[in-house]
């Protein structure tokens, strides 16, 4: 195994979409199943989804002021 130079084999592109919901059952799949094994994007995955919750929130108290 050698260290791509690239994103190939991650999915760190796809977690954006991922947290939305926004990606076809297939790459959905292929994400859940990385994250589970890669730490790294484990990592990156639990950010985005830390500042999406917190753009919901922050988006939820806009509408009710
Ligand atoms: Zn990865």
């Amino acid at each position: 195994m050698s260290a791509d130079p690239g994103d190939d084999g991650h999915v760190r592109l796809l977690l954006g979409a991922y947290v939305l919901d926004a990606l076809d059952d297939g790459e959905t799949c292929r994400v859940t199943g990385h994250l589970q094994g890669c730490d790294d994007c484990a990592r990156v995955y639990a950010e985005v989804a830390e500042a999406s919750a917190l753009l919901a929130l922050l988006r939820a108290e806009d509408l009710r002021e």
